[in-house]
């Protein structure tokens, strides 16, 4: 069985920026599995752009040489803000070919605690051994169906993530349950495929981005109440920046600006996209049924609606148990609140050894971890954290 000092399990932002710190590091023996930055090439929708700015876009090298910007000038084709989708793929696929170039992307298919290490198996069945683990596999196993919706069948009823290409809803009927930037955004994009859309919102309102010209054209203002990466209201968002502050808050206060800087909101460049699409606030749905081959929804006011497909923007809802590659044993002696695994300093988990980055990781550090701005901090911590520990080669 072949042995490894670090397996990083995922390639998307988090995993490849911890990958290009750790083999920095003279000595380590670094794996990196997974499809680089599969989430976003087949769980986003064709023609997605990032709400995220281009400063809170960057992966992370330890040099701060595989930048965007260096991206941008190695093709010779300048960024534009927002940023489309296929330019950040492409720029995760060049990150990756310079910093993580022997990736393997297959699949880690368990992972149990074995002595002090871990023992892995991949996808083809071959074992290998660790004696760190770093989980950075994303949010795809948190996709949230709410209760109402469980008991359609798939094809009436998908989460967002399920598609790439909503073209295939053209000329159909389809209900958007969301208020995020997510259910705006897929509800202007089936709006230009040609699909009827409506935009069902539990809230009383749909909050938009707003970029106040003064604020954010006059830098001096702007820096003084947005940090670059621009996750949360101006002054807490720099707070959310300094996730060793951030988590040093107490609790209820974490808890409470955590909500305030992920509440959902469509980005400002959006709202004209979104004109022609009927977005009807205050309309929960209590209930939904197949109608033949479409679906009734029931709403709290009493009217109903029948359309050909319910488009589920609910978001994503944090619990590790859903990695199913974590034994259920692994599992059980991490300590958890809900659904979140308690990290202490470098990411690491009650369980020496095995770190989790990237959402998993926000209940710990704040919600900086739930976005791309967040990898730069991540991997700085962990490379910090595992220098110290990580035994020499040779030692057992
Ligand atoms: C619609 C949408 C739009 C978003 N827009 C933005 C935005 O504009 N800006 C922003 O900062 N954030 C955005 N986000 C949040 C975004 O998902 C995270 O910022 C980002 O993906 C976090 O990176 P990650 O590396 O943690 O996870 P991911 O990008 O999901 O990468 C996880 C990787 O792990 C791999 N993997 C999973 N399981 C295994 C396994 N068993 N073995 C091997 N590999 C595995 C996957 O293949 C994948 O490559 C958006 C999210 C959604 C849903």
């Amino acid at each position: 069985m072949s042995a490894c000092d670090v397996a990083i399990i995922g390639a998307g932002p988090y995993g490849l920026s911890a990958a290009a710190h750790l083999k920095a590091a003279d000595g380590l023996d670094v794996r990196v599995f997974g499809e680089p930055m599969s989430f976003w090439e087949r769980h986003m929708p064709k023609g997605m752009l990032l709400r995220s700015p281009l400063e809170g876009s960057h992966l992370s090298d330890p040099a701060g040489a595989l930048s965007l910007q260096a991206y941008a000038a190695a093709k010779g084709n300048p960024l534009t803000a927002p940023l489309p989708l296929p330019r950040f793929t492409d720029y995760g696929h060049w990150f990756q070919n310079q910093a993580v170039p022997d990736l393997d992307s297959r699949k880690v298919e368990g992972v149990e605690k074995n002595g002090s290490g871990f023992h892995l198996t991949l996808e083809n069945g071959e074992h290998l051994k660790a004696r760190r683990v770093i989980v950075a596999a994303g949010i795809m196993p948190f996709a949230w169906r709410p209760q109402e919706f469980r008991s359609l069948p798939y094809s009436l009823a998908s989460h967002a993530s399920a598609h790439s290409d909503l073209s295939r809803f053209s000329g159909k009927q389809v209900a958007v349950i969301g208020g995020g930037q997510s259910a705006l955004e897929s509800a202007a994009l089936l709006h230009e495929v040609g699909a009827e859309v409506e935009v069902l919102v539990r809230t009383p309102i749909v909050r938009w981005l707003w970029r106040r010209p003064w604020v954010h054209t006059c830098r001096p203002i702007a820096r003084m109440l947005y940090a670059p990466p621009d996750v949360g209201q101006a002054g807490i968002s720099h707070l959310v920046a300094r996730p060793n502050l951030f988590r040093r808050l107490p609790r209820l206060m974490q808890n409470r600006l955590a909500v305030r800087a992920i509440r959902p909101a469509g980005a400002a460049w959006l709202k004209p996209r979104c004109q022609h699409v009927p977005i009807s606030t205050g309309r929960a749905v209590i209930s939904a049924a197949t109608f033949g081959d479409r679906v009734i929804l029931k709403l709290a006011d009493g009217s109903e609606r029948r359309v050909d497909h319910v488009l589920l923007a609910t978001g994503y809802r944090v619990d590790i148990s859903r990695y199913p590659f974590l034994a259920a044993r692994l599992l059980s002696s991490i300590r958890q609140i809900g659904g979140y695994p308690q990290l202490e300093v470098g990411f690491e988990s009650s369980v020496p050894g095995l770190h989790f980055l990237g959402a998993p990781a926000a209940w710990s550090f704040g919600p900086l971890l739930r976005f791309v701005a967040g990898a730069e901090f991540a991997a700085r911590e962990l490379t910090s954290k595992i220098l110290r520990k990580v035994p020499n080669h040779g030692d057992s």
